[in-house]
């Protein structure tokens, strides 16, 4: 077997594998080299297993409130090997598929940890693949600050948090970014006391501050806990969990902690450092095609400085293919990629946020605004609430779309098309929207942007 390839990629996650198959497709061969299993962080330890987790929440929260819907049903208990059974079952379901796409793709799998041992080589256990490409791929481990020492028990990151066998009774979550609200959100609804702790100023601190601001009246209406612009300070273990003091001297006590502090490149001891390549605090720093400095070798993923998303991943796999093939493709606008936050509630952004937008283009020439949900018909019937905020440029087109409520994340479809096809919010005012839908906020606050309000009081 010829050990040489078209392309090499390292690292068999979302922008890798997105990388190989789309490189099969354009005739090109391809060595994939996975260390792991196929699939990577997204599949098996982040966006599928934690999204099933979440669900599972979503039935503990219909069982429980089921009387306000005038069902009598009873919330018996979380059985978390059931949970965790159920979200298994999806995962290799999901693993399965996958490993039959790459098989019948005729892209060769090298098994075992590769590195990088020249600009247009990478070596698996003395085996030496030359591409005329390479990619590397390597993606992102969840972080730790000093002082917290993970031990998986009391002290874990979402790695372990996912397979929890029980309920814990309490938990403080350090970080309220996307990962951080998430696990708070699915502790919540399986009955545990949680508290976050976020250094910034808000919950989901890169959304636009209307978002984080009803992201949090909705976690104070569930009973979740947060304290926000407080840094941590020390960690203490105590006989039933941990003692973490915050900035000013304030305590949380829980059974355990989970450290939401960000995810980190790995890219440590791969060769890419002695071969080269340009790296920026253990990132791999690309062009906008993302190639590196070394010739022929490109980056994509969670390596990459940008959103550490599997989309941008599975986008930047599919471009990094096509350049490769010589098609050319249109550079990713990265504003342009759509974010999601799946907690309940859930919340969904694409592109500027008004702060930004004012910056970028002037306090005077942006306009915004926001259609609450109280006024939609099935945000009413799910008993949600939330909005759908838009940000324009005045005289140009939508540049930032927010929403937040229950369910919204099947809304981001539209909202990145809206952005990325650069609509004005009068293009969309005339597109119809289904009634009833919670999409029909979606149209209401183009309808008002473009000066014809329908279901909007005064
Ligand atoms: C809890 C959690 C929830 C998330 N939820 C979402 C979500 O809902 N939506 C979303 O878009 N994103 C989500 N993400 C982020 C998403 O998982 C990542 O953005 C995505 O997996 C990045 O893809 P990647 O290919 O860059 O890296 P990875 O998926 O990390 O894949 C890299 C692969 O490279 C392999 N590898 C590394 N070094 C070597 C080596 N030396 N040799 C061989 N193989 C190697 C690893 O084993 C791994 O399989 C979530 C992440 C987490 C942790």
């Amino acid at each position: 077997m010829s050990d040489e390839f078209d392309v090499v990629v390292l690292g068999g996650g979302s922008g890798g594998y997105a990388t190989a198959l789309r490189a099969t497709q354009l005739g090109l061969s391809v060595a994939l080299v996975e260390k792991d299993k196929l699939g990577g962080t997204c599949l098996h330890r982040g966006c599928i297993p934690t999204k099933a987790l979440l669900h599972a929440g979503e039935v503990a929260d219909a069982a429980r409130d089921s009387e306000e819907f005038g069902i009598k049903a009873e919330l018996q208990g979380v059985d978390m090997p059931g949970v965790n059974k159920y979200k298994d079952g999806v995962v290799a379901k999901m693993y399965k598929g996958l490993q039959g796409l790459i098989k019948a793709a005729k892209i060769t799998m090298v098994e075992g940890e590769g590195r990088l041992v020249a600009p247009n080589a990478v070596d698996v256990a003395g085996r030496r693949l030359t591409g005329r490409h390479v990619v590397l791929a390597s993606g992102s481990y969840a972080k730790t600050l000093p002082g917290l020492e993970i031990d998986g028990q009391r002290v874990m990151t979402s790695e372990q948090a996912l397979n929890l066998p029980h309920v814990p009774s309490s938990v403080v979550v350090l970080g309220g970014g996307v990962i951080g609200v998430e696990f708070a959100s699915v502790w919540r609804s399986f009955g545990a006391e949680v508290t976050v702790v976020e250094a910034l100023p808000n919950l989901v601190p890169a959304e636009d501050v209307d978002v984080s601001k009803q992201v949090e009246r909705a976690f104070r209406r569930r009973g979740i806990g947060f304290k926000l612009g407080k840094p941590y300070e020390k960690l203490e273990h105590t006989d039933n969990g941990v003692r973490l003091t915050i900035a000013g001297g304030e305590t949380v006590e829980a059974e355990l902690l989970l450290v939401a502090v960000g995810r980190g490149p790995v890219t440590e001891g791969l060769g890419y450092d002695e071969q080269g390549v340009t790296m920026d605090r253990g990132f791999v720093v690309t062009d906008e095609r993302l190639r590196t400095n070394l010739p022929n070798v490109y980056a994509v993923g969670d390596i990459v400085p940008g959103l550490q998303l599997a989309h941008r991943g599975f986008m930047q796999g599919i471009f990094v293919a096509e350049e490769i093939a010589g098609l050319n493709p249109p550079a990713i606008d990265e504003a342009g990629i759509p974010r999601v936050t799946y907690s309940d509630p859930e919340v969904v952004s694409v592109g500027l946020t008004e702060a930004e937008a004012k910056e970028r283009h002037g306090a005077d020439n942006v306009g915004t605004y926001s259609y609450n949900l109280g006024g939609n018909g099935k945000s009413n019937i799910l008993k949600t609430q939330g909005f759908v905020k838009l940000v324009r440029v005045n005289d140009g087109p939508v540049v930032g779309v927010h929403v937040v409520g229950s369910r919204v994340s099947e809304q981001v479809g539209e909202a990145q098309l809206i952005y990325n096809w650069e609509a004005f919010p009068a293009d969309v005012a005339q597109l119809v929207h289904a009634h009833p839908t919670q999409n029909e906020a979606m149209g209401e606050a183009h309808l008002a942007l473009a000066g014809k309000p329908l279901h909007v009081h005064a």
